[in-house]
């Protein structure tokens, strides 16, 4: 299986990073090797002073599918869950200044914690989800997925013209403004609505 993460998917996180809004999706990968499953702890890497906690929306997907129009995109996936996309951000920052691929600040071991699945029908509308993360029991993300720049549909489509999707494939569809470090000892926990998801400590 692979990870799909979409970047800049939230206008107000990339005001806080200062970045541009993409004319088209930001797309990057994740190695299987990134999962962490199970309310698994994060291990805080030695190469980075700076790991943020990105809450974001995920789907798994149900159906190979290569070239999907938007309008068939929601054939392809059945199950919604949320995720942190962990982020060395010091390292992507240095990469970034020198127009290098910041591949590693984001597809290292352990950046990809996920929660369980739930299936697509307990929710009337999915680009009306709202969801949260906690570090410590302190609201720090609270975003809906009524507000992603791209939808999921869009985003499917546009991922399927250049990597075929197989089922097992995770897609991770951006973070809400409030990205911020963590520190070993913390807790994260992750919403969706009213219900705690995922749990994550850092160690
Ligand atoms: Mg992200």
């Amino acid at each position: 299986m692979k990870i799909i993460c979409v970047g800049r998917n939230y206008s107000e996180h990339i005001d806080e990073l200062k970045k541009e809004k993409p004319e088209a999706p930001v797309i990057f990968l994740k190695p299987d090797t990134a999962l962490l499953k199970n309310n698994a702890p994060f291990y805080y890497p030695s190469f980075s002073e700076e790991v943020h906690y990105e809450a974001e929306i995920i789907v798994k997907i149900s159906k190979e599918g290569k070239n999907i129009a938007p309008e068939f995109s929601h054939k392809y996936f059945e199950e919604v869950g949320i995720g942190i996309d962990f982020t060395a951000r010091d390292l992507q920052r240095k990469l970034q200044e020198k127009g290098l691929p910041w591949e590693i600040s984001k597809s290292f071991n352990g950046s990809a914690a996920i929660s369980h699945f739930m299936h697509k029908s307990t929710f009337t509308d999915i680009q009306n989800i709202h969801f949260s993360l906690y570090q410590n029991q302190l609201l720090k993300q609270s975003g809906n997925t009524s507000n992603m720049i791209f939808s999921f549909n869009e985003i499917i489509s546009y991922i399927s013209k250049f990597i075929l999707l197989k089922p097992g494939d995770i897609i991770f569809s951006g973070t809400p403004s409030g990205v911020g470090p963590v520190k070993i000892g913390d807790v994260l926990t992750c919403f969706i609505e009213q219900q705690e998801m995922l749990r994550c400590e850092i160690k």
